[in-house]
């Protein structure tokens, strides 16, 4: 007997027929005798329809409300699987956040869990093996509010929990059946990757791979949360790991050199043409964004030919955009630079592997499969198991696919 979490998205729960199949994937686990908690997400498309009418009030809403609103998709897929699940006859109970209950900070829209009570739910599994159905996405902040966990936060419910009942594994079932080289729905060739490690996952998800949100990743690391990433929709015949199991470094038979490619298209870029080139000007620039709360994620400032003045281009998100020219120019007297110019029709396309830590000319092979199909790269950023490149958004496809068949990562 072992004590699972199962996670189901947005898809795996997208109607009434979908929450059913789900209902009967549960009741298998239970009949196999095992403990089981649900965590569930809204049906595919609510959490988007939610926040775009919370767009369509205000341009710039208290976090609060936006909280108490999208929280609103888990509370329904949990009741629907609590009657689903006891239709099958599987004692089964829905949970909020706030009944739980899971603590976050009050940082709304992206609140961090700080602790999680399953002493209720601990003792009806074992009592009488009722299933608990828990709303993802959702807690309660210390104040007392409806918090959220940011997008795709379900994921990191769904480990958080499993870290708290000391689950034996956290099943993340999805509308794909496993972690991919790359996003299998732009690159047909990707490949399923049987296991990965907790750190190129980390790498992955926070490149954009939205397959499981960053946070959950950096929850099952530090908790060593056996996490497995499976198809809602595919049964795996024959196979006790269908999926892709994230799992430490010392489990991994092979290492390639890269282990996956991923893109995000969330970043835009901006560049001061003829700002000051002497010490303090960097620090100068990126304090107004600092205080405005705008992360910045790749930077490049060229050398200057007349050691007087230069140009710095760097990325942010491209929801904070307008807001960072905005701050900028603001600022223009005193940062002193001659001209700004910005482009949101950028994407970074990454390549991830912690072979690239004991390889050269990982970054070279990149340069050249881009360059031979005349691709421009406008940013460079490297650490030790990636390297990004910033392009033109319009060259996704053929960057992934050629970057894909570049590292031999194509399936036969
Ligand atoms: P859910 O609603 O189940 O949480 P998501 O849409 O958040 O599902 O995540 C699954 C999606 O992630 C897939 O449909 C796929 O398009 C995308 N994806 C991006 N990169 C990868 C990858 N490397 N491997 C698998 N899926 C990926
Ligand atoms: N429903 C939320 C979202 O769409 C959380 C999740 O599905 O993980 O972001
Ligand atoms: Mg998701």
């Amino acid at each position: 007997m072992a004590r699972l979490v199962l996670k189901f998205g947005g898809t795996s729960v997208g109607d009434t027929e979908r929450i059913k199949n789900v209902a009967r994937k549960v009741k298998q686990e239970v009949d196999a005798g095992h403990q089981v908690a649900v965590v569930v997400s809204a049906m595919s498309g609510v959490t988007n329809q939610l926040v775009e009418y919370c767009r369509s009030i205000a341009k710039i809403y208290d976090a609060r409300e936006y909280d108490a609103v999208v929280a609103s998709g888990e509370q329904v897929t949990s009741g629907l699987l609590a009657i689903a699940l006891q239709e099958l006859g599987v004692p089964a109970r829905s949970w909020q956040g706030w009944q739980i209950p899971i603590i976050t900070d009050d940082v709304h829209a992206k609140a961090r869990i700080e602790r999680i009570d399953t002493t209720e739910i601990v003792r009806r599994m074992e009592e009488s093996g009722e299933v608990a159905v828990c709303a993802g996405f959702q807690g309660v902040s210390l104040r007392n509010r409806i918090s959220t966990l940011g997008r795709g936060g379900s994921d990191t419910s769904a480990v958080a929990l499993a870290a708290a009942l000391k689950a034996d594994r956290c099943d993340i079932y999805t509308d794909v059946d496993g972690v991919y080289t790359t996003d299998p729905r732009i690159v047909t060739k990707a490949r399923k990757i049987p296991r990965i490690t907790y750190e190129e996952m980390l790498e992955m998800a926070s490149l954009g791979a939205k397959v499981l949100q960053t946070r959950s990743v950096e929850m099952a690391m530090k908790h060593r949360v056996r996490v497995q990433v499976l198809s809602t929709f595919e049964p795996a015949p024959g196979s006790d790991y269908p999926g892709t199991l994230v799992v430490d470094e010392d489990e991994i038979v092979e290492q390639e050199l890269v282990s996956g490619i991923a893109y995000s298209r969330d970043e835009a870029k901006i560049t001061l043409v003829g700002v000051a080139d002497h010490p303090g000007v960097a620090a100068r620039i990126f304090g107004p964004l600092t205080d405005a709360a705008i992360n910045v994620d790749m930077i490049v400032q060229n050398v200057s030919e007349d050691g007087k003045t230069t140009d710095m281009t760097f990325t942010v998100g491209k929801t904070d955009l307008d807001r960072a020219v905005q701050v900028l120019e603001k600022a223009k007297e005193e940062l002193n630079f001659r001209k700004l110019s910005s482009d949101a029709n950028v994407v970074k396309v990454s390549v991830i592997g912690v072979g690239m830590r004991s390889h050269a000319g990982v970054a070279q092979r990149m340069f050249k499969a881009l360059a031979d199909r005349g691709i421009n790269i406008q940013v460079i950023s490297t650490s030790e198991i990636k390297v990004s490149v910033l392009i033109a958004e319009d060259y996704t496809e053929l960057a992934l696919r050629a970057l894909h068949t570049a590292y031999g990562l194509d399936k036969a």
